[in-house]
């Protein structure tokens, strides 16, 4: 058994945690599945080869890596040091994950996967990718902790991470008020004062979808005229429960320990401070894709997200493939990742059969 973090997920360092026990030797299930499959066995020596290296635990990366393993391909997982688990690990109530009916939390949901994975026998490496060499037939996979991987395939399954404002109680109301996902969190704030940061599209987008919940909603934005379309400002201005705080900055989230009560906000143009009434904070000042660790080696669009080949999950580079927030920055849910990543496997097993 391997030592689990507060999560209960399986703790950074634990560096090769697949198990024989934890292989599909136990599972009939599974040993039917990859009896039936043609498994090109790693090359063993200095450094053998594997069939797919898969970067990321997310939802997307452990999707990938339960189809991979139940075709007898045995991914390797690089599943990052810091957060394993990805970004669920870091939230509370998770009520829209399908077959959940009475919703879990986000760090059990992403247990149970890791455990799914390791069950037909995914071989999980808990390490940060620093770099890779996409080029070839064979690929390579380096570890900051000097691991390397070489392997026919690479999924990589990244995601992104929210930027954060930085300020006192961000951080301490995490989960209890302080949110990034309005699809994800704005059920939570029925009949309750909400609070928008944000000047695009995006923030818009989240206080219309708010406005169905919150008592009220108050958009914040720094500057005096938004970056959001036309369209997007007038649906906003339309709606009589959407008020707008411009030339204003959060100064800290507050609150009573347990959940949020207010933020404090400076207008950056006089410097008054007020203090504004509200349980949910959500905050939409964008992502950022993690992709730098891949250095130019696969084409990005101009905000840092993998480009894939239509709706496949083929990047142009032959063998490596991408899937969930690293590529998807429209949905960018747990389902929709975890959509991806089978493509992802599915695509990388056909590539590995025919090659
Ligand atoms: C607070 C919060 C609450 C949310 N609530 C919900 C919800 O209720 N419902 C819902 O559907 N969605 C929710 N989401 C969105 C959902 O979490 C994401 O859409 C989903 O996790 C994306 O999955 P992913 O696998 O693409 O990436 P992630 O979950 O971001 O996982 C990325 C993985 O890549 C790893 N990684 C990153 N860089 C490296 C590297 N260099 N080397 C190795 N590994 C690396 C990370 O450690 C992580 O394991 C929430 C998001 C947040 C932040």
């Amino acid at each position: 058994m391997s030592e689990t973090n507060i999560f209960g997920i399986a703790a950074p360092g634990d560096a090769t945690q697949a198990s024989p026990a934890s292989s599909p030797a136990s599972s009939s299930d599974a040993t039917d599945v990859t009896a039936q499959v043609a498994v090109r066995p790693a090359e063993h020596g200095a450094a053998a080869v594997e069939n797919v290296v898969v970067i990321g635990s997310g939802p997307a990366g452990y999707t990938a890596t339960i189809y991979l393993a139940r075709a007898g391909l045995k991914p390797v997982v690089v599943a990052g040091a810091l957060t394993p688990g990805g970004q669920l690990v870091n939230t509370t109530e998770v009520e829209n994950f399908p077959g959940f009916p009475d919703g879990i939390m986000g760090p059990d949901l992403m247990e149970q996967m890791q455990r799914q994975a390791e069950r037909f026998g995914a071989r999980i490496v808990f390490d940060d990718v620093e770099a890779v060499d996409l080029n070839g037939d064979v690929k390579t996979v380096y570890c900051s902790g000097k691991q390397e991987f070489r392997a026919r395939a690479v999924v990589v399954t990244t995601g992104s991470s929210y930027r954060h404002l930085d300020v006192p109680g961000e951080i301490d109301y995490g989960g209890r008020g302080v949110s990034f996902c309005a699809t994800c969190d704005g059920f939570f704030f029925r009949g309750k004062p909400i609070v928008v940061v944000g000047g695009g599209d995006s923030a818009l987008e989240e206080a219309l979808f708010l406005a169905r919940f919150g008592s009220s909603v108050a958009v914040v934005h720094r500057r005096d005229e938004f970056r959001a379309s036309k369209i997007m400002v007038e649906r906003a201005v339309a709606d009589d429960k959407i008020d707008f705080v411009m030339d204003s900055v959060v100064e800290s989230i507050n609150g009573n320990d347990s959940s949020v009560e207010s933020v404090t906000l400076r207008n950056v143009k006089t410097g008054e401070e007020t203090v504004l009434p509200a349980n949910g904070v959500f905050i939409a000042i964008g992502h950022e894709p993690c992709t730098a660790f891949l250095d130019g080696q696969l084409p990005l669009n101009e905000r840092g997200y993998i480009l894939v080949d239509g709706a496949s999950t083929r990047t142009s580079v032959p063998g490596v493939f991408a899937a969930g927030d690293c590529v998807d920055d429209t949905y960018m849910q747990a389902i929709s990742a975890a959509g991806m990543g089978c493509r992802a496997a599915l695509d990388a097993q056909r590539y590995l059969d025919e090659a």
